[in-house]
């Protein structure tokens, strides 16, 4: 049997062509992404593709557009061997890891790639990009079932866990990492899958795919002269129902009688906050430093090594179940699709 993908195109750079006038790229449609990749038909598989009826900037991906690729994805689950999801990098690891939280029980492999390069340019990574993720989603380990079984990122010499990736480089051909999670495959001249990094599934539930996502969610950074007033006014936005942290380090924040009442009252009113760090590697430890400890005396959750994506996207996803702020409190903590370590 003749391996079974379906490609679901939402834009990006590598569908885009340059615009005759101003010279900017410009996203465009399917039929000239393939007339670019012959290559495509070397493989021995049945594709078939859907494309957003009008191809995106990255940029101006919103919930509704998750929710319409998750629908691509759950009404044709049973029909595909695997999924590719082509996509900008702006905010690809935002929707990798929306996609994680939406896909219930996922137990195929949706892959996400795009370019940062078009696919019409002689040196695009485009082309290699979208080989390699066509292979990764027909994989399958030596009992016949998918490699990967959950949603994944692929990019240049990299396969990296979707809720874990954050877009690191806007140059580089190498443009997402993992900091907190080893690859789940490294591509050179074959595609070397590391086993005990990938997602095992012990058993095979029917998908369940999640449509609602509640975006009552801001995030707030901290830095060195963060004002009281303006403090307050983020903490008393109307509607927000929660907020992700940007700490220092192992998770402090300022220990000033101020601030820490800002956020003790932000809490008491139910608002749910979660800490992560603004470090690009590592995990909040509240309880090593005095101004960690005082900060989750306040009713503040840990994130533990959640990247910021994946915590803006599990908030929206907890408080779209409909779940009161004490849950969304409990269950952020805990990892759903892999998101984090405890
Ligand atoms: N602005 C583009 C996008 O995210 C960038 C890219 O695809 O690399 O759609």
């Amino acid at each position: 049997m003749k391996p079974r993908i379906l490609i679901v195109y939402t834009g990006g750079t590598i569908g885009m062509i340059e615009d005759p006038k101003t010279k900017a790229l410009k996203p465009f449609n399917f039929d000239h992404l393939i007339e670019n990749v012959p290559k495509i038909k070397m493989l021995d598989y049945e594709i078939d593709h859907i494309q957003f009826p009008k191809p995106i900037d990255s940029s101006d991906m919103n919930v509704q557009h998750w929710h319409a690729i998750v629908r691509s994805i759950a009404d044709n689950y049973d029909s595909y061997d695997g999924f590719v999801v082509l996509h900008g990098t702006d905010t690809m690891a935002y929707t990798a890891s929306a996609l994680s939280f939406m896909l219930g029980n996922l137990h195929k492999p949706v892959i996400i790639t795009g370019s940062q390069l078009p696919i019409g340019e002689v040196r695009t990574d485009g082309e290699e990009n979208l080989i390699t993720a066509l292979q990764i989603a027909a994989d399958r380990d030596r009992y016949g079932k998918p490699t990967v079984r959950e949603v994944a990122i692929l990019f240049e010499n990299y396969l990296w866990r979707g809720n874990r990736s954050t877009k690191r480089s806007a140059d580089n051909f190498n443009a997402f990492k993992s900091n907190n999670y080893p690859e789940l495959a490294k591509i050179g001249l074959g595609i070397y899958f590391q086993r005990e990094a990938l997602r095992k599934i012990e058993v095979e539930k029917p998908l369940e795919p999640h449509y609602e996502l509640d975006t009552h969610i801001m995030s707030l950074d901290l830095f060195p002269g963060l004002n009281e007033e303006i403090l307050r006014h983020q903490l008393a936005t109307p509607g927000v129902k929660g907020i992700v942290l940007r700490s220092y380090g192992a998770g402090n924040a300022p220990t000033s009688p101020w601030f820490v009442n800002a956020i003790r009252e932000a809490v008491e009113r139910g608002i749910v906050i979660l800490n992560v760090t603004q470090c690009v590697n590592g995990s909040v430890h509240p309880e090593r430093y005095e101004a960690g400890d005082i900060l989750a005396g306040t009713g503040v959750v840990s994130g533990h090594d959640i990247t910021f994506e994946a915590a803006v996207t599990k908030m929206m996803y907890l408080f779209g179940l409909g779940l009161p702020p004490k849950e969304v409190a409990r269950q952020i903590a805990i990892p759903i699709a892999g998101e984090l370590t405890v």
